[in-house]
């Protein structure tokens, strides 16, 4: 490895998905630097999520390498095994427990980040509570939701559980955070409040690819943006090369600004 590549934390090289007749993905070469947030961006259907979805094991490329601590996820990894390696996911619909508290749903996943099997290692996870809540505390001071951690995580609104899978993530201390469109639904002021968040993670060095279709969002958290149309990246640079680039304002039709 020459010492140009060393700072790769995930290196998508040749990849291909069809679906039927349907090229989702063609020949995506993606490099993600470490420390970066490298934003995902395109029109819907690009294959975006289809992307992230061969990453973490719960689609298989056709072709293609995705490699990733020395581990190429194509080849047959679970989601749960890429996951333990480092890799945590907030999806496009949140993924929460919601008859638990909201400080149980941040918990939840550190037990079973540092057990690996969270049935088999009850009891060390049961000695290592009190450790966990007040970290889990934290995350939900971080979100200025550490006063109502009692209450059902159901009875927040959507765009507070969409931030509370991010808590979720972030007590994994993942090596590679990815989210797909994490202020999607959400109204202004949370998506204020989740740049805010994403930022604080960022300046704690934390490499993330965002899926993002509020260009607010894009241009206020990323390095670099890569540009995905009908399964193939488009353009690629930091994000004034983006804002004016022809390409990307073609495959954005119907919308002037970009
Ligand atoms: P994006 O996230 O950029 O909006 P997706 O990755 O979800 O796009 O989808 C890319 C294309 O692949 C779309 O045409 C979509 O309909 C298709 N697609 C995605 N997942 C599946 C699937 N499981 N089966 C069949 N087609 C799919
Ligand atoms: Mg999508």
């Amino acid at each position: 490895m020459s010492a140009e590549q060393s700072n790769i934390v995930l290196d998508i090289s040749g990849v291909n998905k069809s679906f039927g007749g349907l090229q989702a993905l063609s020949d995506i070469n993606l490099q993600i630097e470490e420390g970066k947030t490298h934003a995902i961006i395109g029109p819907n259907g690009a294959g975006k999520s289809t992307l992230l979805n061969t990453c973490i094991g719960l689609l298989q490329a056709d072709t293609g390498r995705i490699d990733f601590e020395g581990h190429d996820l194509t080849k047959g990894f679970m989601p749960h095994d890429i996951n333990q390696m480092g890799i945590s996911r907030v999806f496009q619909t949140p993924q929460i427990f919601p008859d638990l508290s909201i400080l149980q749903n941040v918990m939840i996943p550190a037990f079973a980040k540092r057990d690996g099997s969270f049935k088999l290692n009850i009891f060390k996870a049961l000695r290592d509570e009190k450790a966990i809540e007040e970290e889990a505390l934290h995350f939900l001071e971080d979100l200025g939701m550490a006063d109502q951690h009692h209450n059902h995580a159901g009875s927040l609104s959507r765009g507070n559980k969409r931030r509370l899978e991010l808590a979720m993530c972030l007590i994994q201390h993942p090596k590679l955070l990815l989210l797909d469109e994490p202020t999607a639904g959400m109204a202004r002021h949370d998506t204020n409040q989740t740049i805010e968040l994403l930022m604080k993670i960022k300046a704690r060095g934390m490499t993330k690819v965002i899926i993002e279709h509020d260009m607010h969002v894009v241009f206020s958290l990323a390095d670099k943006i890569s540009v995905l149309a009908q399964g193939a990246i488009i353009a690629e640079g930091h994000p004034d090369e983006i804002k004016g680039h022809p390409k990307v304002r073609e495959a954005y039709l119907g919308s002037a600004e970009v």
